[in-house]
């Protein structure tokens, strides 16, 4: 058998770090083959490590034992070179190191490389299954490596900053009782305790809480969270939170203590100066103006409330939605007429019906006024309506009748809709900002009960006390999100610290007493002894992580992720175990 190869000399540096002022320095480099070529009695050999490039030069006169191996190199060998940099005639603009060349004096072979399924270069449109079956070979790419380094770097950041500040890191455990509220959990059997189930946890919300209940006072973490959910686009069943709580707080000093971080990682990674505080907009405002709670604020395209206005026109349905206790409103798409067709038109329709809209009214306001619906209205009424809306020729007004919920839910996701097809929406700027005082319950229709907007310990907002029993729908919460681009970057609460608050809060949310104390009895038992008034946030790593470095899939921005379908198509997780193990757990499959 052959032997393997010690390293002979200490690596000088990586290879993408050399300069023209390194020449004439006797270094040593190790890492991949990126290619070879051979030209009479040179070889020439792009070395790639995960910094870059670097040309190096075997030449047959100086040493031809060494040019004979090297003759022998193919793509993603793994070999070390030393020798002794120096200027080259043709400069390579391409790469950093273009400059320079490394002659070879010293090769070292390591390993060979089979000829791997796709080539090691940059945005190469590889196929994503090929790209995750082999992802340690699509990981060696330097732009599917860069954010994975930025995530390390923000995270770095994250850790420096919260602990500056007087927070303590400390881990969580991921093996925890079930106590689904939510999601669906990932359930772990105990081998020692037959028919018994630990949870994995969907976040470290009831542990950081108790953490604060021992007075550790101000915790962060970056922790994993796992939720069994069907996966959409942007999620994985495993993702990273930076997590953190903080006693003696009230909403300020939460958010204030965020904004540092967050300006911090605008100025440090993009050179961009927040200016603080940032921008707030509550939840209320945030659905009346964008149908939103993650507004997009970087373009206009606001919603208008046309419902007074409508609400006595002859036009049935709009009186009778309004009658009906829903509203109509719309957005107005300036400038636009000449430039969308009926075709395009009607394709915005079909795009609000998947939000359930019944249908999309429209008024185009080109050389004549045309309407989906104007025929139906009175002179005076089409005049009244044209003036609430503010429409000037050029303009079209879209416009939904429907329950609150419908129409923000439709027109919120139509204006980006329009934004994204009319290009409306600004390159390189960001727009951050909270959302504040979410409702605290939502009334959830399948399980025809209240469910906490956030989580069940959520505090709501003093003011809103009173409407606990009469009207929960109305009682605002103690929360705020980040908001960036439109997109949720994080969020959290303060919590409720007193035990009859939160005893109320479970009632609400129809958990009987023994409920939740089967359910949350260790939290509730903490609270006897001494709570200190609390609350915190959690970001989404990997969301933030495609906000900084502009990726588009959550994949990118993992190093094993997970597909559609909740495997991973490199190692071939989930799959089937030994019946020994199974026998282990006391578990038995059914039939199917
Ligand atoms: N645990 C919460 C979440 O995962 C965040 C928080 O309230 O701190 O959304």
């Amino acid at each position: 058998m052959q032997g393997f190869e010690t390293l002979k000399h200490k690596r000088s540096g990586y290879c993408g770090s050399f300069r023209k002022n390194d020449a004439g320095r006797k270094i040593t480099v190790y890492g991949w083959v990126q290619r070879r070529r051979a030209l009479g009695g040179l070889i020439f050999v792009d070395i790639r490590d995960r910094t870059g490039i670097l040309q190096i030069t075997f030449d047959e006169t100086l040493n031809k034992e060494i040019f004979d191996r090297a003759y022998t190199l193919r793509a993603e060998d793994v070999i070390g070179v030393t020798g002794t940099v120096r200027e080259r005639g043709d400069a390579n603009t391409k790469i950093a190191t273009g400059d320079i060349e490394l002659l070879a004096e010293d090769l070292q072979i390591f390993s060979k490389s089979e000829t791997p399924p796709f080539e090691i270069v940059e945005s190469s449109n590889v196929n994503e299954e090929l790209r995750l079956k082999y992802r340690y070979l699509d990981l060696r790419r330097p732009d599917v490596q860069k954010p994975i380094i930025f995530r390390s770097a923000l995270a770095a950041l994250a850790r420096e900053y919260f602990i500056r500040n007087d927070f303590i890191e400390i881990e969580t455990p991921y093996l925890i009782k079930s106590t689904p509220e939510g999601a669906r959990d990932y359930l772990v059997p105990s081998r020692v305790h037959p028919g018994s189930f630990y949870a994995l946890p969907q976040s470290p919300q009831l542990y950081k809480q108790l953490l604060m209940v021992s007075g550790f006072d101000r915790y962060i973490q970056i922790a994993r969270c796992f939720r069994d959910e069907d996966l959409r686009a942007e999620r994985q069943p495993e993702f990273t939170q930076i997590d953190m709580e903080m006693s003696f707080v009230d909403v300020d000093d939460v958010i204030e203590m965020n904004e540092g971080f967050v300006k911090r990682a605008f100025n440090d990674f993009l050179g961009i100066e927040l200016s603080l505080p940032l921008p707030r907009m509550t939840y209320r405002e945030a659905m009346e103006r964008f149908g939103s709670d993650k507004p997009d604020t970087r373009f206009g395209l606001e919603l208008v409330n046309i419902s007074e206005t409508v609400k006595d026109f002859g036009f049935k349905v709009f009186a009778d939605t309004v009658a009906a206790g829903g509203s109509v409103r719309a957005v107005v798409a300036e400038n636009s007429a000449d430039r969308l067709s009926r075709r395009e038109i009607d394709s915005l329709t079909e795009f609000v019906k998947t939000y359930r809209a019944k249908g999309l009214a429209w008024i185009k306001y080109g050389e004549q006024i045309s309407s989906s619906f104007m025929k139906f209205l009175s002179e005076n009424e089409q005049q009244r309506l044209i003036e609430k809306l503010d429409m000037k020729p050029g303009d079209t007004a879209f416009i939904i009748a429907d329950r609150d919920q419908v129409v923000f839910a439709a027109l919120g996701a139509l204006r980006l809709e329009i934004a994204k097809r009319f290009s409306l929406i600004p390159e390189n700027r960001y727009d951050v900002l909270w959302v504040t005082e979410f409702p605290l319950f939502e009334y959830s229709e399948e399980e025809k009960r209240f469910v906490a907007e956030h989580h069940p310990f959520t505090s709501p907002m003093q003011e809103d006390l009173h409407y606990m029993d009469s009207d929960p729908v109305r009682v605002r919460s103690k929360t705020y999100d980040l908001v960036i681009n439109g997109m949720e970057a994080g969020g959290g609460s303060i919590r409720i610290y007193n035990p009859q608050l939160q005893q109320k809060m479970f009632e609400v949310l129809g958990f009987t007493q023994e409920d939740a104390q089967a359910r949350f009895g260790f939290l509730i038992n903490a609270f006897k002894y001494g709570v200190p008034p609390h609350g915190g946030m959690a970001y989404g790593l990997d969301r933030l992580v495609m906000i900084f470095t502009g990726c588009d899939s959550i994949k990118d921005v993992i190093a094993f992720p997970k597909v559609q379908n909740a495997s991973e198509l490199m190692s071939g997780c989930p799959s089937c175990v030994d019946c020994k193990q199974l026998e282990e757990l006391h578990i038995k499959l059914t039939e199917e």
